[in-house]
Order: C-alpha cells, then sequence, then structure tokens
C-alpha cells in the first residue's frame, strides 16, 4: 500500500524553508496526487483570463521529506506511474508562447480525454503521452518559483519525464524536499503554444537516494538512454549546458578523453528541446543507454 499525499499540500516555490508535507524513508513508494498547473481553476471556454488567480499558477504537490537525504546526495525518483484525469485544458494568448505577437485574444480550450487520446477539437486528437512538468528538489537558498527551472529540477518540462524514467535531482537541503506538479497529457518537444495538455492526475513515485556521485543532475535514466538537462536564459545557452554536462560526466564516470566524449556525442548523441516558453528555457542531451553500458556505467535504481 502506498503512502498517499493529497493535492491539498501546495507550494508555489521550491524553497529550504518550505514545512514537509509528507516525512518518508528512502525507498518509500508514493502517491502524489496533483492538480493542473491552473490549481483547476479554468472551468470553462469562456472563462474570462482576468478571473483567474494568478498567484495560484503552477502548484507542486509537496514538499517531501526523505530521511536520510543530506546535501551533496542525489534523489533518484523512480516514476512508476502516471494517471490522467478524463479531462485536461489549454491556454495560449497574446505575449504567450512563440505565438504571443500574432494572436489577438486569449483562447482556452477544454481538453476531453477519450480512448487514449487527447481531443483538441473535432478534427484533431493526438494520442496521449503522459508526462510531469514540473518536478524538484528545493534549492539550497532562496526561493525558485514552481514555474522556473533549474539546477534543482523545477518547470523542466521534459517530455521524457514520464512513466518508467528514473529521474536524478540534486540533495540541497537535508531531507531533499521534492515536490511534482503540472501534468500534461501530451506536450510536444517545445511546448510552443506556452502550455501542454494541462492535467490533474495522480503520479506514483518511489524516492531512493544515491550518495557518493558527482553527477551533473538533473540528469535522467531510461531503458534508451542517459541524459543531462539543462536550463537557462537562452536555448543556445542550455543546449551547450547540457552537452557540456555530458562530456563531463562521460569523462568522469565511463573514463573517456573529452575529445572522445566529444566524438561520441557529435556520433550518437541526441541534443533536444525541452520547452522554449518558460522564464529559463530547457534542452537535453542524451546519449544511448547501450553505449554507456559498454563503457561499464551500471545504474542502481
Ligand atoms: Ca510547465
Ligand atoms: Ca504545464
Amino acid at each position: 500500500m502506498s503512502v498517499q499525499l493529497e493535492n491539498r499540500h501546495l507550494i508555489y516555490a521550491m524553497a529550504p524553508d518550505n514545512p514537509p508535507a509528507l516525512r518518508v524513508q528512502a525507498g518509500s513508494t508514493i502517491e502524489v496526487h496533483t492538480c493542473d498547473c491552473f490549481e483547476d481553476q479554468i472551468q470553462s471556454e469562456t472563462q474570462d483570463f482576468g478571473t483567474l488567480d494568478w498567484e495560484r499558477i503552477n502548484p507542486a504537490t509537496g514538499p517531501i521529506y526523505v530521511e536520510g537525504a543530506e546535501p551533496g546526495d542525489l534523489l533518484v525518483v523512480h516514476i512508476r506511474e502516471i494517471r490522467l484525469r478524463d479531462r485536461g485544458v489549454m491556454t495560449t494568448g497574446p505575449g504567450l508562447g512563440v505565438f504571443g505577437d500574432e494572436l489577438v485574444q486569449n483562447v482556452i480550450r477544454i481538453v476531453p480525454v477519450v480512448d487514449g487520446h487527447a481531443v483538441l477539437n473535432d478534427r484533431v486528437r493526438v494520442p496521449l503521452r503522459p508526462m510531469i512538468g514540473v518536478i524538484g528538489t528545493a534549492p539550497a537558498e532562496g526561493r525558485v518559483p514552481c514555474g522556473t527551472p533549474g539546477d534543482h529540477g523545477g518547470n523542466m518540462d521534459c517530455t521524457r519525464i514520464t512513466t518508467g524514467a528514473r529521474l536524478i535531482l540534486p540533495v540541497n537541503v537535508p531531507g531533499a524536499l521534492f515536490a511534482l506538479g503540472d501534468l500534461h497529457a501530451a506536450m510536444g518537444d517545445g511546448e510552443v503554444a506556452v502550455c501542454g495538455v494541462e492535467i490533474g492526475g495522480t503520479v506514483t513515485v518511489s524516492l531512493h537516494v544515491l550518495k557518493g556521485r558527482d553527477w551533473p543532475a538533473p540528469m535522467l535514466v531510461n531503458d534508451e538512454a542517459v541524459m543531462t538537462i539543462a536550463s537557462a536564459p537562452l536555448l543556445d545557452d542550455a543546449a551547450t549546458l547540457a552537452a557540456k554536462r555530458m562530456v563531463s560526466w562521460l569523462e568522469r564516470e565511463c573514463g573517456l578523453g573529452k575529445a572522445d566524449a566529444a566524438f561520441l556525442l557529435s556520433a550518437a548523441g541526441q541534443l533536444r528541446i525541452c520547452q522554449v516558453v518558460d522564464p529559463l528555457k530547457t534542452a537535453r542531451m542524451e546519449v544511448p543507454r547501450g553505449i554507456v553500458e559498454a563503457l561499464g556505467f551500471s545504474f542502481p535504481y
């Protein structure tokens, strides 16, 4: 029986002084219930944006204090299951996303989830690809709004953060203070309209503590690849940083020289966009897992 964490425990910034909503032992499995990124305030396509409480945007459920997690450790988040509600929402408008200079009015679209698809309108339905937009730990100091990504994780909006993946986050404060929210029923790389198919739901995670590894978190491991994730004000810089972090990891973890690590990425790595619409932009560098395992990498979780 998993521990439950209800979605009345919400935070709007990741911070070291957030009181824990739950304390768990390392290795525990928790079912985390989330609101959508509007804290479920949008219930109709005719709703006026002006009626929304913009202080209640991008809530994350948590934080969870993991016993034994100490600064310098890594938190491994095994995403076991994502269960979605039966209805999502999308929004865009002037000043929002890539097309914000071309749009003249705000648009809200209620998106039913039917037969494994998100129904965007009567002509377009897309397959569900559930993922977690906001997921992170507390920074060592200060408050990072949940809408902002960074080295602590946060609003990375990375499509690879989904069922089966192991997300590796830094532990900056005792207990890590882990939180997540902002589920998407589907999202394309880039998140160009400023949203995915925003939706509430329940995420089952197991939380493990990894000690003695100097890795450039956030990282992600799935069946196919190992990834570094980086955020910066400009996408160019996020992409460069993600690639440099992977080269550095390959040097340390797999014993490759810098040029050989660079050749590997240049020959078989995939540098991809996570999102281009948040306060910092996010990119990821993916390297095939089989190649790094052949170089001696093994992952305990
Ligand atoms: Ca997001
Ligand atoms: Ca979102």
